[in-house]
């Protein structure tokens, strides 16, 4: 049983988290860096930008591809940053994303800034031609809502302002191995196991 797929990501730390949640799960799975040429990220859904990143590298590779696409949700913002959530402020600046989105929200109550990090995880495997490649997509959802103020000095984005359902203290505060067991993104890639089990097994 053994199946390497590659991750289009560049990100070391998610290409090493993928490999501890997925290879523990299912004994010889590899996961690689896809180095290939990276599509425009055009999508209008976590889905679609998933599955155009996937799509890349299963064509390029013509290995079995995974790709995420992930951010943040705010419910009194519709659903907003959203798939907007890397440049929220008009740049990649993880503090000036943080800012408007506090100062945006400066006004509503506490009980009422619950928000969701969103993870979607497409798996695209390849066939004959491109249009016989197989897709999926799987989901992690992490609730919580947003706090007042910055704390905490650990993860990225909006980690220091994010306070995960069940706790009190942001998820910036949390250690990374207790934020890899619960964070949407090991939900969505805990998600992914039968399906890479299944293709591994064949
Ligand atoms: P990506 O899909 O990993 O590129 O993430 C998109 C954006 O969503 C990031 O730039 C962050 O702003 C935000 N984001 C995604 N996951 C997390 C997380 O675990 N903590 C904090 N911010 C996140």
């Amino acid at each position: 049983m053994s199946l390497n797929v590659v991750l289009a990501s560049h990100n070391a730390h998610k290409i090493a988290e993928f490999q501890r949640i997925l290879g523990a799960a299912i004994p010889g799975l590899t996961v690689k860096a896809y180095d290939g040429p990276e599509p425009v990220e055009d999508g209008l859904s976590f889905d679609e930008n998933a599955l155009i990143k996937a799509r890349a590298a299963a064509a390029h590779t013509g290995a079995v591809a995974l790709a995420d696409d992930s951010g943040i949700s705010v419910d009194v913002m519709s659903g907003s940053p959203g798939i907007f959530s890397a440049r929220w402020s008009g740049t990649r600046d993880d503090g000036a994303n943080r800012r408007l989105l506090l100062a945006q929200i400066a006004d509503i109550h506490d009980g009422d800034r619950a928000a969701q990090f969103h993870c979607s995880i497409a798996i695209v495997v390849p066939g004959a031609g491109e249009k016989d490649a197989v897709e999926h997509v799987v989901h992690g959802e992490w609730p919580g809502r947003v706090a007042r103020e910055e704390t905490g000095e650990n993860g990225f984005g909006y980690d220091p302002i994010f306070i995960p359902n069940g706790f009190d203290v942001s998820s910036a505060e949390l250690t990374p191995d207790q934020k890899n067991e619960i964070s949407h993104r090991a939900r969505a890639v805990r998600a992914a196991i039968p399906l890479l089990a299944d293709l591994a097994a064949r």
